[in-house]
């Protein structure tokens, strides 16, 4: 299937093909005709599946085509040829008179701040020739920026549950007039303790929506939250979790505590042109893996929830703009970051749970490209290791170090 077949519209579909897709993945062929068609969505989808376009798009264009309406007002009867609805311009824009504030009509509910700065970036991207003004509202940073920009006036708003809630209460969002309502990685809202802020939320928002619910895992809590916010959506699943990673070429090595350091240096150092993603179990440890790295002469940044936004934000710039090839993070902290080239993820510790290998090992080897993944093991871990490969589905390379 191509984005044509999709029927995008062309401020869209000139964006989308500025940023190189020439084919819609898997669960956006899927859901961008059910969003057109104006039904709810149940998705199982991890990130890296394209899901945030999968979204974006359909959401974007509705939007759009909606400004492009005459405004039929109570006194549309009146609106003579010379009252026609104002002219725009290939972005837009309305031309005249200075246009009335805008309502929010879509809101984006994801879990962490990573993940709604690259939701923004997403809409930044796909939306730039529409005109549509967006923005993203989340703690742990100064409230006034972001409510300077509500008080402006957006038409999408990507939010984290908590700041929302009390900038809602302010009187600061007004979300009376919204149809859309996305709720993204629905399951780490629950691991993240947020389900009584989001059935808090859905009672803040109009009845009549339409919602696009996303989680990468159905747990029992989930499927009972989506079917309080759900009206007759359409079930939408790609590739369970095994699936996606065969793209990436993975590799255990069995390493003793003492030699860890040694080996990753090694790795590093094999491989200097390539940007790679380090997993650390704890904060503490991300810190001294990064110290390590640059007594090694081996520039890298560290993120995990320690830092401040601020330090965060420049450690994702430094690596995005590959400042620094290497960045060493935990697993909450990593949720969410989205680098297209990232070519190798190394799990310098063993994750707690088996599955979060595979969200791990998936922020390489992403949308068709291929990844490499090295994982380090004690001898005392093969039970997890059995576990991980039995999971994985399929062979994977284990290595003596
Ligand atoms: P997501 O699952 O939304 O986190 O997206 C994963 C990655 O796939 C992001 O880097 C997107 O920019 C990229 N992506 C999304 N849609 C496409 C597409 N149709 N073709 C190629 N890459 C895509």
């Amino acid at each position: 299937m191509t984005f044509e077949e999709l029927n995008i519209a062309e401020p869209i579909s000139r964006a989308i093909s500025e940023k190189g897709y020439t084919e819609p993945t898997p669960i956006q062929q899927q859901a961008i005709p059910v969003v057109n068609a104006g039904r709810d969505i149940f998705g199982i989808a991890q990130t890296g599946t394209g899901k945030t376009a999968a979204f974006a798009i359909p959401i974007l264009q509705k939007l759009w085509e909606a400004t492009r309406q005459p405004v039929a007002s109570e006194n549309s009867e009146e609106q003579s040829t010379s009252e026609r609805p104002k002219r725009k311009d290939r972005r837009g824009r309305n031309h005249g008179k200075p246009e009335a504030k805008r309502a929010i009509k879509a809101l984006i509910l994801t879990p962490t701040r990573e993940l709604a700065a690259q939701i923004d970036e997403c809409f930044t991207d796909y939306g730039k020739y529409t005109g549509l003004r967006h923005t993203t509202v989340f703690g742990g940073v100064k409230q006034k920026p972001q409510t300077d920009k509500l008080r402006r006036g957006v038409d999408i708003l990507i939010a984290t549950p908590g700041r929302l809630l009390d900038l809602h209460g302010q009187g600061e969002v007004d979300l009376d007039e919204m149809i859309f309502f996305v709720l993204d990685e629905a399951d780490r809202m629950l691991d993240m303790g947020f389900i009584g802020d989001i059935r808090r939320l859905v009672r803040l928002i109009p009845e009549k929506r339409q919602t696009l619910f996303f989680s990468a895992t159905m747990p029992a809590p989930i499927v009972s939250l989506s079917r309080g916010i759900l009206t007759d959506p359409v079930r939408i699943e790609v590739s369970p979790e095994s699936s996606t990673v065969d793209t990436i070429d993975q590799t255990i090595f069995f390493v003793e505590k003492p030699e860890k350091k040694a080996l990753l240096i090694k790795l590093l150092k094999e491989n200097e042109d390539t940007s790679v993603l380090i997993f650390s179990r704890t904060k503490h440890g991300a810190d001294n893996i990064s110290k390590i790295l640059t007594k090694a002469g081996i520039q890298s940044v560290a993120i995990h929830g320690d830092k401040s936004q601020g330090q965060r934000l420049k450690a994702m710039s430094d690596f995005k703009g590959g400042h620094a090839k290497v960045m060493v993070a935990t697993d909450i902290a990593a949720r969410g970051i989205d680098i297209r080239e990232l070519g190798m993820v190394i799990n310098f510790d063993l994750p707690d749970v088996v599955e979060t290998y595979v969200h791990r090992i998936g922020r390489t080897g992403r949308a068709g490209r291929t990844g490499r993944a090295y994982t380090f093991a004690s001898q005392d871990d093969h039970m997890i290791v059995k576990e991980i490969q039995s999971l994985v589905g399929r062979p994977i390379k284990m290595e003596l170090f």
